[in-house]
């Protein structure tokens, strides 16, 4: 009998996925509720619709690690990858695309694809057979979500994000900061020193405070309820109740002695956190915040130790539905308790178009290799594709996961090149070559 595949949501994900096990010549029934169930972002029917910017970043794929995204798609015959090209309007080295005739080109090759039908129906359960992926993005329907969360536990599906900024390890100037935890608190060396501390005297704080309150700040869109205040206060929301709030919160200055000036007490402290397990990216604790991308980095650069920081990515506060991954699926991206169910796209903790699609591609072709008995080789952790779903099944901290776009920081590093900003230029053509041969290589193996 013919195994048919499942894919849930015909966003940017669930097309992709489709697509290619469509093209592994497997039987697909894409289940999209829209145009009869509407999502607050979402306008048209259409699938693959873009939500609100009409840009898939920049495109180049010797320097940039979204670019890098691209190039993997496109020579995976990606659908979206192949879509956006034959849209695309000029925006320099970016990728920018007319939404409308993208979605329907989306739209219009998924349907006449002689292995994809589609159904616009909501799905509300977690089947107990069969072959799915669920790629319902951050805007998953109400009833499904509960589904999901009946079955993963509360804690483990988010309903927003509530993202501190992220920051590369190299970028922090150490001659500044320290790495100590409040009253050394743990039983190895390695806890003792988890966090990364960055001082603040009274003058600096002042000026923070100053330009934290008058910082631009992004609004929720129409429809995103501000459920989020429980836990996850702004800093920006937190220094306008009080001046001081912010230093009897996530800038307490107690517990901690600055390792350059032991004898000066630092007035406040910002804490920064390992954010993977190859401790290239901090994030800095409790900093979520609401303040637009510009703003944001001229701010927190005034953090001493951070003034020439580089962001992995900015903060923001989004309603979001997402998985806790890095417990929860296998890296074959399958749901451990119920395998036959995969996840795919924003809702695995990935954050953006192009990375959403990404998943979906990887989950869409090995969904397909399980259903044709084929072998999946591992999906390459030197390839943008593999250190994406390497990072959300397994490489980030559990404990604190939110979602991530893709960054040079989630690749394990070229032995023998140099360090810091002087070396990044090589550093990150020598990622990208060894992406791209390793990547090469995977669709090799993988077959048509
Ligand atoms: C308001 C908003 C703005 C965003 N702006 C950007 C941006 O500018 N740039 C960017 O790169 N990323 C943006 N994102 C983030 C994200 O990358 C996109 O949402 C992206 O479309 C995610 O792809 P996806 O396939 O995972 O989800 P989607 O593209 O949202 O696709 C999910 C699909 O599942 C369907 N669905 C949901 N529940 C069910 C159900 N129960 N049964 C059947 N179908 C269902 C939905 O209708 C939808 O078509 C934004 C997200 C939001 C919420």
């Amino acid at each position: 009998m013919t195994q048919i595949l499942h894919i849930v949501g015909g966003g940017m994900a669930g097309s992709e996925a489709a697509w290619q096990a469509a093209e592994m010549g497997v039987q697909v029934v894409i289940h999209e509720m829209r145009p009869k169930v509407e999502t607050f972002a979402h306008k048209t029917g259409h699938l693959g619709e873009m939500v609100c910017s009409n840009s898939f970043r920049s495109d180049d794929s010797e320097q940039n690690a979204v670019g890098l995204l691209h190039w993997e798609m496109r020579a995976a015959n990606g659908l979206i990858m192949a879509t956006a090209d034959a849209h695309r309007l000029p925006a320099g080295g970016a990728l920018a695309v007319d939404r409308d005739p993208f979605a329907e080109t989306v739209t219009a090759k998924l349907t006449a694809h002689p292995n994809v039908s589609v159904s616009y129906e909501e799905i509300t359960t977690l089947p107990t057979e069969g072959n799915w992926i669920f790629a319902t993005g951050p805007l998953t329907s109400g009833t499904l979500g509960q589904a999901i969360q009946a079955e993963t536990g509360a804690e483990a599906l988010a309903f927003f994000d509530a993202i501190a900024p992220i920051i590369y390890a190299e970028s922090i100037d150490m001659s500044q900061a320290w790495m100590q935890s409040r009253y050394d608190k743990g039983e190895t060396e390695e806890e003792r020193t988890a966090y990364l501390n960055c001082p603040m005297d009274k003058a600096q704080y002042e000026a923070f405070i100053d330009a934290l309150l008058a910082a631009d700040k992004t609004e929720f869109h129409d429809g995103e309820t501000a459920g989020y205040f429980d836990g996850c206060l702004p800093i920006e929301v937190m220094a306008e109740r009080g001046r001081e709030t912010l230093r009897f919160g996530p800038m307490k200055p107690v517990g901690l002695t600055n390792a350059h000036h032991p004898d000066t007490k630092p007035y406040a402290v910002v804490q920064l956190r390992r954010d993977n397990a190859l401790g290239t990216l901090f994030n800095i604790v409790g900093f979520q915040t609401k303040m637009k991308y510009g703003a944001q980095t001229d701010v927190l650069r005034m953090i001493p130790g951070l003034e020439n920081a580089s962001f992995a990515r900015l903060g923001g506060i989004h309603r979001n539905t997402f998985l806790n991954s890095p417990t929860l699926l296998d890296a074959q991206m399958r749901l451990k308790s119920k395998p036959h169910i995969r996840f795919a796209g924003q809702i695995t903790g990935v954050e953006g178009y192009v990375e959403s699609a990404a998943m979906g591609l990887l989950a869409g072709r090995m969904a397909a290799c399980e259903i044709l008995g084929r072998d999946c080789p591992v999906v390459p952790q030197d390839s943008a594709m593999g250190a994406l779903v390497h990072h959300i099944t397994g490489g980030a901290e559990a404990k604190t996961f939110q979602p991530m776009n893709v960054n040079f920081g989630l690749f394990r590093p070229v032995d023998g090149l140099k360090g810091g900003r002087r070396g990044r230029k090589d550093r990150y053509k020598a990622y990208t070559d060894r992406a791209k041969s390793v990547w090469t290589d995977w669709l090799g193996e993988i077959g048509p």
